[in-house]
Formats: C-alpha cells, structure tokens, sequence
C-alpha cells in the first residue's frame, strides 16, 4: 500500500458503513479498498445493508479473479499455465477481445510484459531497452488469444491482463446485484469508474466529477447524468519521471511498446455498459484525438470528453450535460 493509501485508509476507518434514514429510502454509504484503489458507494434502499455487503463480496470475487498481482488468481493462473477452464473469464476474454478487435488493437490485453517490463506492476519503473521492448512486443497480439466455450487459451509465452476493463466490468456486476437488491438509486464510485444509477432521491440526475489532470484532486468539470457509467483514463493516475526527465505514463501504446505520449491527459467514457465505458477510455487515450473522433463518427454508442493541455473535446451528445468549472481554463470543442 502506498502512503496516500494508507492515509487514505485510516480516514476511512472510521467510515465503514453509515446508515442514514429520515427519507424517503434509507440511505447507506460503504468505502472499501479493492482492485489496488478505494471504492466508495452511497445507496438509496431499504435494502442497503444487504445491498452493501452483497456490493462487497462481489468486488472481492472479482478481485480475486482478475488480479494479476494476486498468486491464487485465475489470471494468474491463466498466465503461468496458458490456458484455464473458466466460464466467466472466457466470456469476459470474448467481450473484451472483441473491444481490442474494433478499436484497431488501440486496447490490446497481451500488452500486460510490458506493463510489467516498465515497472507498473512492481511500481519498480524503468526505461527499457529499445532491444527489450522490441523483443517483448514480438509477443503482444490479441489476436493470438482464444476463448472457445469455457477455455481461454494463449500462445506460448504470453501474458494478457484486464487492468483497462475491471472496473468497468465490476460496474456492470453491480449493477446486476442492485437489480436483486431493488435498488434504483445509487452512485457507485469504483476508483475513478463511477456508476451513476437511477436519479437521486429528489428526482434530479447525478453529479459527476471530471479530475483536473493538472491537479486531479480537483475537478476541471462536470457531468449529468443518470444510469451510465463514466470511466476515466489519465496520465495522471500512474505516471513516473524517467531519468531523461520525461513522464512515462501507465497506458502503453501496443503498436510501438511505449508508454503513450501524444498530448491527451485524460478521456472520459460515457455509456449505459461499465465494459465498454472502461475499455474505450483506454483505447481513445492510445488513439489520440484525430483518431478518437474518427471513431466516435464511425462507431456511436458512446460519448466522451478528452483532455488535451488547453482544450476539452466533448462528443456532441455531452454537450448540453457538461459544466466547466468556474476555475478552469479550457476551451471547449464540440465533437460532432
Ligand atoms: P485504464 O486506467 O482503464 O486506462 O487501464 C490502464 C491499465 O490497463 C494499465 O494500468 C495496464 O494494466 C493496462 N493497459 C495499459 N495499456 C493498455 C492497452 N493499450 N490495452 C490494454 N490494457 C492496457
Ligand atoms: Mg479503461
């Protein structure tokens, strides 16, 4: 755990799970640490205890899963075997291969030896040789993975990670369990992939943060909105400074095996699925600006917001659901 975790941590300590009644639908809040980030939900039920503790266990199952840090995962396990017999990994493998196959490769999940060769794994980063990463990218094609029924298969050698979909697909699990639980209104922020449900109890749509990449403990806006899922992927969020001075951040660019550099400092996803919210906000970030709204144009289903240094682009169906914050100097250009 790093030190703003713990920090973090303790203050939730004292969090837990708050009950709060006098309305309309008690309200219950959570906060726990899971999937290496800190997730906090608020939920407007009469069910929310066993709301919240089904919430719970489901983001620890999944956890455990799909960590690749975590020696008992079927990830894992997947990758030192090449091959696992699991139902959900192979339907989530399917749905995910198909986002990497639609967006050009862009969101590439054999990228995972490089993820780990640059340090964000061990959080031990370094600057690879030109040799290393040409050797490593060898390996690196999604192409190259299979789930046939309940058996996912890899080529020798090869690793895949589902780091830039997790918090996504989590979103949708929970979705599910709220469902069962009858709960129509609640706000699930699952470290940065918030999943707005239903309105608040007074009838109006929720609030959504966008992080300020210059400073992302403050928002540079916000969104509106109502049953969507809004994932956000940054430079900000994992980033080191190599010892030629530049930022190398946590997105790796599958084409060419380094971190992406191209301008944008953030995207943010907005759809009604938490799986394609979160992969398409890693795959518009490798894409870039030119070739983001060129998918928008082609594709649809989606909305989004990328930051560059000066400038906000906003998918047109956003528009008239974003605010700039009154601090913030970007210029807005509508993507249509
Ligand atoms: P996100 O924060 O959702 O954009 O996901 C980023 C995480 O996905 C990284 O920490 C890596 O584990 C993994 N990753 C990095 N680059 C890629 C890529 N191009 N395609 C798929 N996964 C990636
Ligand atoms: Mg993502």
């Amino acid at each position: 755990m790093t030190p703003r975790l713990i920090k973090i941590t303790i203050a939730l300590l004292f969090c837990g799970v708050i009950i709060l009644s006098g309305c309309a639908a008690q309200s219950t809040e959570l906060s726990f640490e899971a999937m290496d980030t800190f997730m906090r939900v608020k939920l407007f039920s009469d069910n929310g205890e066993s709301a919240s503790l089904k919430i719970r266990a489901e983001t620890e199952r999944l956890d455990a899963l799909l960590s690749t840090a975590d020696k008992s995962s079927a990830v894992r396990a997947l990758n030192e075997d090449g091959s696992l017999q699991n139902g959900e990994v192979a339907d989530l493998t399917r749905r995910t291969l198909e986002l990497c196959g639609s967006t050009g490769g862009a969101l590439d999940i054999s990228v995972y030896p490089l993820v780990e060769e640059w340090g964000f794994i061990s959080r031990d980063y370094k600057i690879p040789s030109r040799e290393r990463i040409a050797s490593l990218l060898e390996g690196v094609d999604y192409r190259s993975v299979k789930a046939e029924g309940e058996l996912v298969t890899l080529r020798p050698g090869m690793k895949i990670d589902f780091g830039a979909v997790a918090k996504g697909y989590l979103a949708d699990r929970l979705s599910a369990v709220l469902d069962e639980e009858k709960t129509a209104s609640a706000l699930l922020n699952l470290g940065g992939t918030v999943y707005a449900r239903g309105k608040k109890p007074d009838g109006s749509r929720w609030t959504v943060g966008i992080a300020d990449p210059e400073n992302s403990a403050d928002f540079m806006g916000s969104l509106e909105c109502e049953d969507r899922v809004v994932a956000t992927s940054g430079s900000y969020e994992r980033f080191f400074t190599g010892s030629d001075g530049r930022l190398y951040c946590h997105i790796i660019d599958p084409k060419t095996g380094y971190p992406v550099d191209n301008g944008v400092k953030s995207v943010t996803v907005v759809c009604e699925s938490g799986l394609k919210s979160d992969a398409l906000s890693t795959a518009l970030f490798v894409m870039g600006k030119e070739k983001a709204a060129e998918y928008y144009k082609k594709n649809g289903g989606f909305e989004y917001i990328l930051l560059t240094d000066k400038t906000a682009y906003v998918s047109d169906g956003l528009i008239g659901d974003f605010n700039l914050a009154r601090t913030a100097s970007y210029e807005i250009e509508a993507i249509r």
